[in-house]
C-alpha cells in the first residue's frame, strides 16, 4: 500500500501551490506533535525524519539520528528472521506490522510495535519509508503480569470473587475442585448458595459486621457442595476497595478442613481412649467425673458411680498366659460398654478395673443395672473361661469431693471381694450376709 499524499482540492486540475504548502505544513505540524513515533528514512534505511515523539521514545536526538540507519536502535536481542521479513515486505511494497525490542541511547529496551509503511513515487518506484511506532513496554509488563496473576489465581487456593452486592463474579479450579460448581454455575449467584443451614443468623451477622467494619473476616465455616453434603471450610474473606475508599469486591480465598478436623477428632480419641479395651482412660474418667458431679449439683439430678474389678484375675494371667488375659479384658470392656445408654461413660480405671458413670440414674436403678451386669458376666463363658466381676456401688451427694465418692465406691468393692467376689455392694448398705459394722 503506497501514501497518497495528494492535498485535498488538488486532485483535479492545477496544484495551486498556496493551498499545497499550506497542507503541507499542517501535516508536518501534525506528523511532528503526533503522540505516536514517526519516522521517514530513505529506500536504503536511512532516517531522513523523526518526529518530536520518535526523539523521545529514541533517547536520540533528531540530528544524531539523521543519516542513519534503526541499527542504531535495534536491541540485538530480536531475532533476525523477523529483520528478513520486515525488509521482504517493504521492499516488495507491503506494510509491515510488528513488534520489536529495541534499545534507546541510554541503553535501555524497550518494546515497540511498530508499522512500516512503504511510499512509492508517481513512476511507482519505492522512494522511502515511513516507520509509525509505539511503546508498548508498560503494556506488555501489564500483559505479563495479568498473566501471572492469572496463573497464580487458577493454581492457588480456592477462591471467589464478587461484586459489592456479594454476587460472585469470578471463581478458579480449586474452587470447582472443592465445591462441585463450576464457573458457570455460580457466576452472578450469591454465595447464600453455599449454606448448610449450620450457622443461625447471629453468626452470619457477626461475619458481616466484621467484614464491614474490619474489612477482613476468617475462620471456620460449615457449607454445603453440589452434591448436598456438607463440609467445614478455612475461610478468609476480604473487601476490595477502589481509590475512593469505595467497595468494590471481595475475595474470599477457602481450603476445605475435613481432613484435619478428622484427624484433630481421631487424636483427641486416641488421647481420651485405653488402647486396650478402648474404654475411656483414667485421664478422661477423671475429667468426664468432675463434669458429671458439677451438672449432678447444678441440676440436683442423681448421679451413680460403680467400680467393678475381674475376680482372681492373676489366676487367668497364671494359667492361660497374658495375651489371654488382654483378650478377656477386652471381652469384659465390650460386653460392659454394649449394656451403656449413651450418657454413661465406661474407662478403664486401672489393670483389670473397670469405673462406669451414670448420669441421671438414681442408686436404685443404679443397683438394678450393676446387678444385671454382674450376672451378664457370670453366665457367659469368656474363652471358655468363667469370669466374674465384683462391683462396687454409690451415688454422688451433694457437697462430695471426687475423692470422697472415688474413696466410699471403693471401699464398696473391698466389701464386695471380702464378701466372697461375684457381688455388688451399695455403699453404706449391708451385703447380704455381712455383719453391719460400721
Ligand atoms: P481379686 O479377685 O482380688 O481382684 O484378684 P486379682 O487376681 O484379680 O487381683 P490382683 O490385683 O492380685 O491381680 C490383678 C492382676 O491383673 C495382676 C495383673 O498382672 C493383672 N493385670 C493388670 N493389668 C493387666 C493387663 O493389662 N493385661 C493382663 N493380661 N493382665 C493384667
Ligand atoms: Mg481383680
Ligand atoms: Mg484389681
Amino acid at each position: 500500500m503506497a501514501v497518497d499524499s495528494t492535498p485535498p482540492g488538488v486532485a483535479c486540475g492545477a496544484p495551486d501551490r498556496g493551498v499545497v504548502d499550506d497542507f503541507c505544513r499542517q501535516l508536518r505540524v501534525a506528523v511532528e506533535q503526533s503522540p505516536v513515533a514517526i519516522a521517514i528514512t530513505d529506500i536504503d534505511g536511512r532516517f531522513q525524519f523523526a518526529n518530536r515523539c520518535y526523539v523521545e521514545i529514541t533517547g536520540y536526538r533528531s540530528e544524531e539520528l539523521l543519516g542513519r540507519t534503526p541499527a542504531m536502535i535495534q536491541s540485538g536481542e530480536t531475532p533476525e528472521r523477523l529483520y528478513r521479513e520486515l525488509w521482504e515486505a517493504i521492499l516488495g511494497g507491503r506494510v509491515w506490522e510488528g513488534e520489536l525490542l529495541n534499545r534507546r541511547k541510554d541503553g535501555q529496551t524497550y518494546w515497540a510495535r511498530e508499522s512500516i509503511t512503504p511510499v512509492r513515487n508517481d513512476r511507482g518506484e519505492l522512494v522511502s519509508f515511513v516507520a509509525v511506532k509505539e511503546d508498548i513496554t508498560e503494556r506488555r509488563r501489564q500483559q505479563a503480569e495479568l498473566a501471572l496473576l492469572a496463573t497464580v489465581f487458577e493454581t492457588g487456593q480456592a477462591t471467589l470473587i464478587a461484586d459489592a452486592e456479594m454476587r460472585i463474579e469470578k471463581v478458579n479450579q480449586a474452587f470447582t475442585d472443592i465445591t462441585g460448581y463450576t464457573d458457570a454455575e455460580v457466576v452472578g449467584q450469591t454465595p447464600k448458595l453455599f449454606k448448610s443451614g449450620r450457622h443461625d443468623a447471629a453468626f452470619y451477622q457477626r461475619l458481616w459486621r466484621s467484614l464491614m467494619e474490619d474489612g477482613h473476616w476468617q475462620g471456620e465455616i460449615w457449607n454445603r457442595n453440589r452434591h448436598g453434603e456438607i463440609y467445614p471450610l478455612w475461610q478468609s474473606i476480604t473487601a476490595v476497595h477502589d481509590d475512593q475508599g469505595r467497595l468494590r469486591h471481595f475475595v474470599s480465598v477457602f481450603h476445605n478442613i475435613s481432613e484435619r478436623k478428622h484427624m484433630e477428632q481421631e487424636l483427641e480419641r486416641q488421647a481420651s481412649r485405653d488402647h486396650l479395651t478402648g474404654a475411656y482412660n483414667r485421664r478422661a474418667f477423671d475429667g468426664a467425673l468432675r463434669q458429671a458431679m458439677q451438672q449432678a449439683e447444678r441440676d440436683a439430678e442423681p448421679l451413680a458411680l460403680l467400680l467393678l474389678d475381674i475376680d482372681h484375675f492373676k489366676a487367668v494371667n497364671d494359667r492361660h498366659g497374658h495375651d489371654t488375659g488382654d483378650e478377656v479384658l477386652r471381652r469384659v470392656a465390650e460386653r460392659l460398654a454394649g449394656s451403656l445408654r449413651s450418657t454413661d461413660l465406661l474407662a478403664r480405671w486401672g489393670g483389670e478395673e473397670f469405673a462406669i458413670l451414670l448420669p441421671g440414674t438414681p442408686l436404685r436403678g443404679a443397683a438394678t443395672f450393676a446387678e444385671r451386669l454382674r450376672s451378664r458376666i457370670a453366665e457367659s463363658r469368656l474363652l471358655g473361661l468363667s469370669i466374674t466381676v465384683s462391683i462396687g456401688l454409690t451415688e454422688y451427694r451433694p457437697g462430695d469431693a471426687a475423692a470422697v465418692l472415688l474413696g466410699r465406691v471403693d471401699s464398696a468393692l473391698y466389701r464386695a471381694k471380702r464378701g466372697g467376689r461375684n457381688g455388688v455392694v451399695i455403699a453404706g448398705e449391708p451385703a447380704p450376709g455381712e455383719e453391719v459394722l460400721w
